[in-house]
């Protein structure tokens, strides 16, 4: 099968033919249809610091993916061939205190798809039956390609109540998009995401947030005054790791306010805990998605109305994958979809 895979300890990502996985004891054997690139894949690609030290070669890549399974591996329930789904790329132990507590995202073992173990960019993978999801007939495979991100930010999103609350997010990649639809279509009040990136927050205003900040030019303040918010922000999503926007956030949010924190910051990261003591803040670190209830409420969202599909700006196809990882590399993109289809 044709798979792409980090096959030298270098910088690069190579298309290689790879023997079709058996599907093990509980496993299922899926024909992949579509994969998504996260920020994570370009690290592999870069080989940076952090992937020389986490990801073993060889190793196929990829996490984000929807597709349909062609077998069944001895002892699983639950799914039959031809069932359309995507899944969990986090695996999870299954006896760590938090596991048999049914908080399998606060797992301490957890091995992550396409890093640890092989991963989703190829013609087909072997996955455990319990991290998959079977899609609703109203998910189609482009969109179920991407539930990974969208869990993490409806995972994010869905932290805090945001009935009528005002809803600060900063960061405009794809999650922080993905999050501030969420927020709108749960019944935030103001939903107000910044970046730094003029094409990112047009696709965010396509996705129906209040206000798109451009904080190289803009004042967050001054936004806030114009909405005629005298208080500050009831709830923060950060989904930028940039500590200057976490900066920003702890200036706008109201004293009592909400903080889930989901991007990752490159290194140590100095903070001013005293406004977090002086606002009484509650922050919540937010990692992957709840085994299965982000998946639930996933379907449950696309389900109830919410279009995410503005979302996926470029769909391209497996063997131009220099392509795809150019367009995430440059930064301005939405969701870049590959398709396995051959
Ligand atoms: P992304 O890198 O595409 O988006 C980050 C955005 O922040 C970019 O659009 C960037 O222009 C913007 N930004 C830069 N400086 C800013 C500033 N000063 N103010 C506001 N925005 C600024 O990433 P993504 O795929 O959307 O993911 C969002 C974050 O979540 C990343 O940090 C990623 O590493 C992290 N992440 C965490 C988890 C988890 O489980 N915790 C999972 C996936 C991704
Ligand atoms: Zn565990």
């Amino acid at each position: 099968m044709k798979a792409l895979a980090k096959s030298h300890a270098e910088p690069g990502i190579w298309m290689i033919d790879a023997p079709v996985p058996e599907p093990g004891h509980n496993d299922v054997l899926i024909r992949i249809r579509r994969t998504s690139i996260c920020g994570t894949d370009l690290h592999i690609y870069h080989w940076d610091e952090w992937a020389q030290k986490t990801v073993p070669v060889p190793m196929i890549t990829g996490h984000e993916y929807s597709g349909e399974i062609v077998a069944l591996g001895e002892g699983v329930d639950g799914f039959a061939v031809g069932d359309r789904v995507s899944g969990e790329g986090h695996i999870t132990c299954g006896y760590c205190r938090n596991c048999r507590a049914g908080l399998r995202h606060l797992c301490r073992n957890t091995v992550g798809v396409g890093v640890n173990r092989q991963g989703a960019f190829a013609e087909y993978m072997t996955l455990p039956a319990y991290n998959l999801f079977k899609l609703p007939d109203e998910v189609s495979f482009d969109l179920a390609a991407i539930f990974d991100p969208f869990g993490n930010a409806v995972h994010t999103a869905l932290a805090f109540d945001l009935v009528g609350e005002d809803v600060l997010i900063t960061g405009a990649g794809p999650i922080g998009i993905m999050a501030a639809a969420v927020a709108r279509h749960v019944g935030a009040r103001h939903v107000v995401i910044t970046d730094v990136n003029d094409e990112r927050l047009a696709l965010a205003a396509r996705m129906g947030v209040t206000r798109g900040v451009n904080v190289a030019r803009e004042s967050l303040e001054d936004v806030m005054a114009e909405l005629d918010m005298t208080e500050g922000f009831d709830v923060a999503l950060e989904m930028s790791g940039v500590a200057s926007a976490i900066d920003q956030l702890l200036d706008a949010i109201n004293h009592g306010g909400k903080v889930a924190m989901l991007g990752i910051p490159p290194g140590e990261m100095p903070i001013d805990w005293s406004r977090v003591i002086f606002k009484g803040l509650t922050i919540r670190g937010i990692y992957g998605r709840e085994m299965f209830e982000t998946w639930y409420k996933m379907a449950s969202l696309i389900q109830s109305g919410l279009d995410l599909e503005p979302v996926i700006t470029h769909r391209v196809a497996a063997d131009d994958y220099e392509q795809a990882f150019a367009i995430m590399e440059e930064g301005s993109s939405g969701k870049v979809v590959m398709n396995w289809d051959s």
